[in-house]
């Protein structure tokens, strides 16, 4: 195209004519190189100007939530559209996350476990809820049930996410968490009915970023599947989130010490807050006394209904007791608190079910 515009030129135009053209075409190719400098001009000043405005919002907000904190305030309310916003649930796909709710599964033991829909809440009420059920109070700080937040299946899910995310990059115990592998924050169904609560994760567990996992968590999940269940279908977490570190020792667990409970049980009850179950089930004396402050024993304690944050709690052995102890009565125990737990579900138990474990 460039040759055949040179070619016109040349042959077309006297020599004179050439010279006002050409002086021409360079006047305009300097104005349009002019025009284009001052727009780049003008975009860099923009540019500028968005980064000073970008750098005193920052400075505002930071300041803001310096003033908050100095005033007590830990925790700061995010509206549900920006959390919703912030993290856009990955679309659906086949395969299932663990955190998913689980589609009502076919039996009839998990139909009675099955959530009714709720009618969505206006987002008003939403963001009320979500910043109720996401305030955790400090060690020290009273803890209120909320009971379960009637969030909409999206709210829920992000309110939920919020709270994993705060557990995983959680330092409160700076032993904990720098000898952890991983935070095991829980499993399962985030509308679930039932909740089992264990004291913290073993060295199985801190691997795989599961609770109940290895040798106890394999029998747990026995258990749950005696009852017509299984670990989708439930929500399981611990008391502490981290692994306790057992300095100088290469295997073996220890329990976590109160103080440690006491530090990580406002993601326990962010948890329970959240998920609204109509039961709980604290697994062992550890986490009994982690919960309810009661050191009476486990063997005391199993077997009768306690209350958590408004919820019908039913202390039982730890599965890791079981293991120890093979006895056919101690099995029997256990189940019988299961039994228990089902009959208050209304879960429909057959007869089989109740003959579990007797000679
Ligand atoms: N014991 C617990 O209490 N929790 C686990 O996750 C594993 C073992």
């Amino acid at each position: 195209m460039f040759g055949k515009v040179k070619r016109t030129f040349e042959q077309k135009l006297s020599p004179q004519s050439r010279r006002v053209r050409a002086l021409s075409i360079v006047g305009s190719l300097r104005r349009f190189l002019f025009d284009c400098s001052c727009a780049f001009r003008i975009l860099r000043v923009a540019l500028a100007l968005m980064s000073i405005t970008y750098h005193q919002l920052l400075d505002v907000v930071i300041q803001h939530l310096e003033e908050l904190k100095a005033r007590g305030t830990r925790i700061v309310a995010v509206s549900p559209e920006t959390l919703a916003g912030l993290r856009q649930p990955p679309p659906r796909t086949a395969t299932k996350g663990p955190l998913e709710p689980a589609k009502p599964p076919p039996s009839r033991a998990r139909e009675a476990l099955a959530t009714p829909t709720r009618p969505t809440p206006k987002p008003s009420e939403q963001k009320a809820r979500i910043e109720q059920a996401l305030s955790l109070p400090l060690p020290g700080e009273p803890s209120v049930a909320v009971g379960a937040p009637a969030l909409s299946p999206e709210a829920k899910s992000a309110a939920f996410a919020e709270l994993r995310q705060r557990a995983m990059v959680c330092v409160k115990c700076p032993h904990l968490a720098s000898s952890r592998k991983n935070v095991v924050f829980g499993v399962g169904d985030i509308n679930a009915k039932l909740l089992f609560v264990g004291e913290a994760p073993g060295e199985d567990e801190d691997e795989q970023a599961e609770p109940f996992v290895g040798k106890a968590g394999q029998l747990l999940t026995r258990i749950i599947q005696t009852m017509g269940l299984s670990r989708d279908t439930v929500y399981i977490a611990n008391i502490l989130k981290c692994r306790p570190d057992t300095p100088g020792q290469t295997a073996g667990n220890r329990k976590p010490t109160p103080q440690e409970m006491e530090t990580c049980i406002p993601y326990l009850h962010g948890q329970i807050d959240l998920i609204g179950p109509k039961i709980l089930v604290a697994l062992g004396g550890t986490a009994v006394e982690g919960l309810l402050g009661k050191t009476a024993g486990i063997t005391k304690l199993r077997g009768h209904w306690q209350t958590y944050r408004g919820i019908p709690l039913m202390p039982t052995y730890h599965p890791a007791y079981l293991l120890r102890n093979q006895a056919l009565s101690e099995k029997r125990r256990l189940w019988e608190d299961m039994l228990q737990v089902m009959e208050k579900l209304d879960m429909p138990i057959t007869e089989k079910q109740r003959k579990f474990f007797l000679k």
